[in-house]
């Protein structure tokens, strides 16, 4: 497992971000209210770490992770990448950072330019940050190749001609042709098939280790989540609702929601089997959250407060300071 810059400020901050979507249009003469797909996430990724983003369908951890990288705008909140304040930057200083901060997306096949070569995808960035000459840029696409696992005739190809593992692999090596010290990767191997993504989820790891690499991780299988991360955040309705190491998550998850969210995967630890648990009814409009706290309608251990005052996030005190929980009783 990989070591953690634990002496020094984080690599990213994310504090009291939101993400408001304003409703398409008045119906029937009512006014709708905004979606609120992000509100109020804070947390926190060293360097080298792996902080995955679970929760269910629609929760807002993929709005969460493309509101850090600015690809959606975030409504209000600060996203600070080693010290500097990403959301206020004009488009030409963020365009910069990008440097620093890339995306590996979920559908490889959708995320690649048919009409242009591997090779070209992965130059790409490099030439539109005018980095290096022509044959400076060919060798480091060469190096690219080899470090993700390509062969190097590979570069000539077109996207379909590759399988998806492989496409999957043109778009790490895309990621890593600028040198990003931290990686957003939105579901990168949930459209692969399971032999393929064990391959691809070791080649990140063995990558963050080799260049000290920093990866949000979005993720809804947890059984991925629980291979490359180092510490978890469960989301609920556009709200973090536990953080923590990984172990300590799976092991013994705190909040209600982790507790049922856990109780689908399997523990792959021998003698470990949970048992399952469903939750009742479907998850609520983040047009028009609950009251109090948001998982009071589904929540096995509600009582009235629940109902009327929202848990903060607050952590766990001095035997576990990295274990945060929003629960009344947790
Ligand atoms: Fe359940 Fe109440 Fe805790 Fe929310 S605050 S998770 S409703 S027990």
């Amino acid at each position: 497992m990989k070591t953690l810059d634990m002496n020094h400020a984080p690599l990213l901050q994310v504090t009291d971000l939101h993400k408001h979507y304003a409703p398409p249009r008045r119906w029937l003469g009512k006014t709708r209210a905004p979606v609120q797909a992000v509100n109020g996430v804070s947390f926190s990724i060293r360097r080298g770490e792996t902080l995955a983003l679970v929760g269910e369908s629609g929760c807002g951890k993929t709005t969460t992770a493309k509101s850090v990288m600015r690809l959606v705008e975030p409504t209000s909140g600060s996203v600070r990448l080693e010290g500097t304040e990403l959301l206020s930057l004009d488009a030409q200083a963020m365009r910069q950072r990008r440097k620093d901060l890339q995306i590996i997306f979920q559908d490889p096949y959708a995320s690649l330019s048919p009409r242009m070569s591997a090779g070209e995808i992965v130059a790409e960035p490099l030439r539109s940050f005018g980095v290096g000459s022509k044959t400076e840029r060919r060798d480091r696409v060469d190096a690219l190749f080899a470090r993700v696992g390509l062969r190097p005739e590979a570069t000539a190809k077109y996207p379909s001609e590759f399988s998806g593992g492989q496409r999957q692999r043109i778009g790490i090596a895309r990621a890593l042709a600028l040198g990003p010290r931290l990686i957003v990767c939105d579901e990168p191997v949930s459209a692969l098939d399971v032999s393929v993504q064990a391959q691809v989820i070791n080649l990140l790891m063995d990558l963050q280790e080799e260049m000290g690499l920093a990866y949000l991780f979005v993720a809804h299988d947890l059984a991925v989540v629980r291979h490359i991360s180092h510490r978890v955040a469960v989301m609920y309705l556009g709200q973090i609702v536990e953080m923590g190491a990984r172990e300590a998550i799976f092991s013994a998850p705190a909040h209600p929601y982790t507790e049922v969210l856990l109780s689908a995967a399997p523990d792959p630890r021998p003698g470990t089997a949970r048992e399952v648990r469903l939750l009742r009814g479907d998850p609520p409009s983040p047009a028009n959250p609950p009251s109090g706290c948001r998982f009071h309608t589904r929540c096995p251990m509600a009582e009235e407060v629940c109902s009327t005052h929202a848990p903060p996030l607050s952590t766990r005190g001095s035997a576990d300071s990295e274990r945060w929980v929003a629960c009344h009783f947790r």
